[in-house]
């Protein structure tokens, strides 16, 4: 997989530096592949991935968190994404889910050296959802490859963290070896591990505006001003030996030294 590999590789190599007008802060921004894989990404995406969920989490009335594996399995395939996509589906048309109003899912995973531990967390709208009967539908669904069910209290603060969680857990990931890697990538490439359902599902109009307006919105700097000004680490540099006004305060000296540890390519002797 070496195209995939060099985009890893590629990613958080350079930054784009950028000046605040007003207040003169400078930041530094790198480079992102966003592959659901990039252990550096990472942070980044289940930090968007949560506040995009949140706003999914607020329109549910009554929220139950519901939990649904399956037994661990050795190989992992895109089919057992699907299957375990499907299976949950089956259940929410099950009569014993008629009184499911909406909700949302998300599938993750997870491998600790005992095969592949496959999972849905969800969050359903509903006022009650009955335990040993919600156990007893999902053994047949899968089965009885059913494993662990649970309904959780949702009073309990850690619902929205759990069913926020990105598809992997990026420092699980970087501690793989290589072909446990390619077995994941091969697995959830192209796969959606995420949905929602129900009354939820007629608001994704909706969801798709507040998205839109998130990305039109201007970047701002700490101090409220959006005249921030956007350079490569090159034409920072440039702009900072030959073209600073003498009016504009410097930034600080260590920060401009680390900064030009991390452009410049070591000197060497001839
Ligand atoms: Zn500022
Ligand atoms: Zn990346």
């Amino acid at each position: 997989m070496t195209e995939a590999a060099l985009k890893l590789e590629n990613c958080h190599s350079y930054y784009t530096i950028a000046t605040c007008g007003d207040c003169g802060k400078v930041r530094k921004f790198p480079n992102r592949c966003d592959l659901f894989y990039c252990p550096e990404c990472a942070n980044h995406l289940q930090h968007e991935r949560q506040r995009q969920v949140e706003w999914w989490a607020a329109r549910i009335k009554q929220p139950k968190h519901v939990v649904l594996t399956i037994r661990n399995i050795t190989d992992l395939s895109a089919g057992h994404v699907d299957e375990l996509r499907k299976m949950f589906g089956k259940l929410r048309r099950r009569k014993f889910a008629r009184n499911w109003k909406g909700g949302y899912y998300g599938i993750q995973v997870t491998n600790e050296g005992k095969g592949w531990h496959l999972h849905i967390h969800a969050l359903v709208d509903a006022r009650w959802i009955d335990e040993p009967e919600l156990k007893q539908q999902w053994r047949s669904i899968t089965n009885g490859l059913g494993y662990i069910v649970r309904v959780k209290d949702c009073r309990d603060a850690d619902y929205l963290r759990e069913t926020t969680r990105y598809v992997i857990h990026g420092s699980q990931l970087a501690a793989w070896q290589p072909d446990t890697i390619e077995t994941f990538v091969r697995a959830f490439q192209n796969k959606r591990t995420f949905g929602v359902f129900g009354e939820l599902y007629g608001a994704r109009t909706e969801f798709a505006e507040w998205i839109a307006t998130l990305k039109q919105a201007k970047p701002r700097c700490e101090c409220g001003s959006c005249n921030v000004r956007y350079q490569s680490e090159t034409d920072w540099l440039i702009y900072q030996t030959f073209e600073q006004p003498s009016n504009q305060p410097r930034p600080p000296p260590s920060s401009e030294q680390q900064l030009l540890n991390t452009v410049l390519p070591p000197l060497w002797p001839d």
